[in-house]
């Protein structure tokens, strides 16, 4: 069983082996930072907030003067953005959200627990010590880390940066990801589809999953099936990236030039890998690229990206998290007839929060991948049986 062939644990072991980080970091905007990955970890040089200041609208108070009254002069009004005075013994202020508090206040009364009459205030409720007051440096402290290095730059991580005051971040350089589709019968949408033909549908989707990891995409389009031509593609794609991705000819048929194609630019390692879908993997350097041929079917290539040149991608843009993390959900469905390699079947999240299977697994079957939510990881020769627990890969964890 399996003779001969590579796990998938030992496969990505010595992928990962290899890859090296791009040493590059450049410096760019923290608004233009989002999806860029950091090159090194950000320390606060501030506290956040500021100051202290009111989570309500409503009034800062002294708790001491609420020991026998329940009315208070409203002598100022603090907006936010603004600074108050010094609080007299007696009065209230009248503030905002986000306003200083001023000296001398120790609680916030929020507003729909007073009511208004001329200048005093009435107050419903007595406040506890320190109500409503968002402390100084309650949210950063100045000095603290706020952003470990090797992580990939989310919306809410510019904005915390941006929140202590940082301009730029220093990121890694994008990877430079080349691409080129082998196969004498790929056409492109828009052209006619002579008899015997297909379109490339590999070409957006490995595209699509190159923008999706924030590569550089350099994307040299459909290579005839032919040694020399091969051997010219990769020539120009080592020149310009770092890493080389190809789609087909990878198998051992008459017209699979990329294993020759390779060994006569770079250095190639064969791997038969075994997992399902997506036997033949091909991984080797030519000059100082990468290279990674990945085999033609429409499924094999999209889960053999997500499993082997994702983790590779994001290893070698810097990132220090690359394995995804995966759900343990319930199967709604019963897979009574596993092969014996791993396979990654392609399911849908159901709304019971259980999972539904696709009912075609087939490698050729472009609709699964469009219709699953991600992937079941089912070890080699495992029968699954409806309501048993499974590992799922969501897209959504995959495509970080
Ligand atoms: P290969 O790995 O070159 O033997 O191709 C395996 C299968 O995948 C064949 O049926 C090919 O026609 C198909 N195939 C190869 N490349 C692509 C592509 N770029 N887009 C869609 N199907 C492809
Ligand atoms: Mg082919």
């Amino acid at each position: 069983m399996n003779q001969g062939l590579l796990s998938v644990d030992d496969a990505l072991a010595r992928l990962l082996a290899e890859a090296r980080p791009v040493a590059d970091i450049e410096e760019v905007e923290t608004l233009e930072a989002t999806n860029r990955i950091l090159a090194r970890s950000q320390r606060s040089t501030m506290d956040v907030p500021p100051m202290d200041n009111s989570a309500m609208d409503g009034f800062a108070v002294r708790l001491s003067d609420l020991k026998d009254k329940s009315s208070l002069l409203v002598k100022q009004k603090i907006m936010a953005g603004s600074v108050g005075k010094a609080l007299e013994p007696g009065t209230a202020a009248r503030i905002f959200t986000g306003a200083p508090i001023p000296p001398g206040a120790d609680a916030i009364v929020m507003q729909e627990h007073t009511s208004i009459e001329g200048d005093q205030v009435q107050l419903k409720k007595k406040p506890k010590p320190g109500e409503w007051i968002r402390r100084v440096g309650s949210d950063v402290k100045r000095g603290g880390e706020i952003l470990p290095a090797g992580k990939r730059l989310l919306p809410q991580d510019t904005g915390l940066a941006a929140s202590v005051g940082i301009k730029t971040l220093p990121v890694f350089r994008k990877v430079r990801l080349g691409l080129f589709f082998t196969g004498d019968e790929l056409v492109m949408p828009g052209e006619p589809l002579a008899p015997g033909r297909i379109y490339n549908s590999n070409r957006f989707t490995l595209r699509g999953l190159g923008e999706v990891f924030g590569c550089d995409v350099r994307d040299y389009g459909i290579v005839p099936d032919s040694l020399e031509a091969t051997r010219a593609a990769l020539r120009r794609a080592a020149a310009e990236t770092d890493v080389i991705v190809t789609s087909g000819g990878v198998s051992v048929g008459e017209a699979d030039y990329v294993k020759p194609a390779v060994e006569a630019e770079g250095k190639l390692l064969m791997w038969r890998i075994a997992m399902k879908p997506g036997r033949p993997l091909a991984f080797g350097s030519i000059q100082k690229s990468f290279f990674i041929g990945l085999p033609g079917n429409p499924v094999s290539s999209f889960v053999t990206f997500l499993i082997f040149v994702r983790p590779f991608l994001l290893r070698t843009q810097g990132m220090a998290q690359v394995q995804p993390k995966w759900l343990q959900m319930r199967a709604d469905f019963d897979w009574p007839e596993p092969d014996a390699r791993r396979e990654f079947l392609r399911v849908k999240w159901n709304a019971q929060g259980g999972l539904d299977l696709y009912p075609t697994q087939d490698s050729a079957v472009l609709t699964s991948t469009a219709w699953a939510d991600g992937l079941v990881d089912n070890p080699a020769g495992q029968a699954i049986r409806k309501g048993e627990m499974v590992r799922f890969l969501p897209y959504s964890e995959l495509y970080r």
